[in-house]
């Protein structure tokens, strides 16, 4: 598993170790991971663990991933009385698996740095709500399974994985695994606990970007989001969600979701990355590249498109979905053969988008932004979905929707913000599944996000980048937190 970078940057590691456990970064770095001796290692300041996927192989003072209870804070009365754990107090479900497969690629960083639940690093791009760590808050994204070929169990106790999701659409969808595997490369497995066996017509999935799993509940319970509710009535909800793959960003675990792999498997690893053997940065989540990101998915997997249209089951369509390889309709070929030279320029002005919460769009940036996007996401959704955009109905159709994550970053997860957010959306599913006759009663639907979303204080700042280069460490860091010892200093975007 291990990467063939040069041995001779063991005592550089040492030393940038040394400089992120310090006392004086202790608010902002929670752990830092590395793999060494074909084994995976976090540290924290009291204490480290070697391990692989299987479990620990060594601890060293405290074990800083002891705590690994996906159903932490939740409900969302317990998150809210718990903000900003600390590394003692708080959970990573899942953690040896989930950190532990990034470094199966070459390309992983030298260090990893999992940013303090409190870290706020606007001047660096981030914002009030944050996503990325290993930590629960950020990993634990929601998962609905509701309709046709799915038991009405409400919520149960319980959790899945992202790599859980396209093994389990694939089967809603009509694939039966071969040699055992309904994906090639497959690392996940059917969520079987939500399905009746049965096999329905159509397949109907809403990816709701950076929703808090903890936050969905609750509103879909007090009567705010009534589309999810009839949703999670009529079908399967697991307490505990889906856990994310680390890094908790979007495009890794859009890929994760969509190909039954972690990332470092389908190559996806973070928002950016460098590629040490032919010195490229690989930036895929940034608006100018986004309609590009699928072309680093490894060709050694496959997406759930394609594997339902290797089958010949029937039409697949991705709405507004980056990791879109071999779907038979998707947004961003729009985009990639031309016809729309950047996506913004066919917007809407979103003060005149409806269900949208217009103190919001006029206040936000990214809430308008995002609510424009939507919009015309829905507006193709029916269109695609209904047939009326002159293809076949699809077995599988595919839906992003990025408000969700725009207005949580923007004002914390718990903000009126985020929660106009969801509301906004819900009306969009509403209009979507209303167009669709909520599927005719042949139809599985599958709500779920790609991440979670956790509060930051605003009061805790600090940059280990700084701290680095005070010390003389040659680096460079990439999406801030994935950084390459002994390169060429690139302050590189996050
Ligand atoms: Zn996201």
């Amino acid at each position: 598993m291990h990467n063939g970078r040069a041995v001779g940057d063991a005592t550089l590691s040492d030393r940038a170790l040394e400089v992120l456990l310090g006392d004086s970064l202790r608010h902002v770095v929670d752990l830092v991971l590395r793999a060494r001796d074909g084994l995976v290692e976090a540290h924290a300041a009291d204490g480290s663990v070697g391990f692989d996927a299987a479990g620990a192989r060594w601890v060293r003072g405290r074990n800083p991933l002891e705590r690994r209870d996906p159903s932490a804070f939740s409900p969302l009365s317990e998150e809210i009385a718990n903000l900003h754990p600390g590394n003692r107090a708080n959970h990573y479900p899942l953690a040896y698996e989930s950190a532990s497969q990034l470094f199966a690629d070459p390309r992983a960083p030298d260090l990893a740095v999992v940013h303090a639940p409190s870290h706020n690093w606007e001047e660096r791009g981030g914002h009030r709500g944050e996503h990325g760590s290993l930590d629960v808050v950020q990993s634990r994204a929601p998962i609905v399974l509701s309709g046709a070929g799915v038991r009405r169990r409400g919520m149960v106790a319980g959790h899945a994985r992202m790599i859980d999701v396209a093994p389990t659409l694939a089967t809603l969808a009509g694939a039966e695994p071969e040699g055992g595997c309904l994906l090639a490369g497959q690392q996940g497995r059917v969520i079987d606990e939500a399905l009746d066996g049965t096999s329905p017509r159509r397949v109907v999935a809403f990816l709701l970007d950076g929703t808090n799993a903890n936050v969905l509940h609750a509103m879909a319970q007090s009567g705010e989001l009534p589309t999810v509710a009839r949703l999670l009535g009529e079908g399967t909800v697991l307490s505990d969600g889906i856990v994310a793959s680390f890094p908790s960003v979007t495009l890794v675990n859009h890929t994760t979701a969509l190909t039954g792999v972690h990332p470092g498997r389908h190559g996806v690893l973070h928002n950016a990355y460098y590629d040490r053997a032919v010195r490229r940065q690989v930036v895929t989540n940034a608006r100018a590249t986004w309609h590009l990101a699928r072309g680093e998915i490894s060709a050694d997997v496959e997406t759930l498109f394609e594997a339902v249209g290797r089958r010949r089951l029937g039409f697949t369509a991705a709405v507004n979905e980056p990791a879109d390889r071999g779907a038979g309709y998707s947004t961003f070929d729009l985009v990639r053969r031309g016809e729309v030279g950047e996506l913004r320029s066919a917007l809407p002005d979103p003060r005149e988008v409806p269900a949208a919460t217009r103190a919001f769009v006029d206040a936000a940036r990214d809430y308008a932004w995002a609510t424009a996007a939507d919009h015309v996401a829905v507006q193709q959704a029916i269109a695609v979905g209904t047939g009326a955009a002159g293809n076949p109905r699809p077995r599988l159709l595919w839906v992003n929707l990025i408000l969700p994550d725009a207005a949580a970053h923007n004002g914390g997860p718990h903000s009126e913000m985020a929660r106009a957010g969801l509301r906004d959306t819900d009306r969009r599913l509403g209009a979507i599944l209303d167009s669709l006759d909520w599927g005719a009663g042949e139809t599985a639907f599958a709500l779920l996000a790609d991440h979670g979303m956790e509060e930051t204080d605003p009061a805790c700042k600090g940059d280990f980048d700084e701290a680095l280069e005070r010390a003389g460490i040659p680096f460079r860091d990439e999406a801030y937190g994935f950084l390459y010892l002994g390169e060429a200093r690139a302050r590189a975007r996050s």
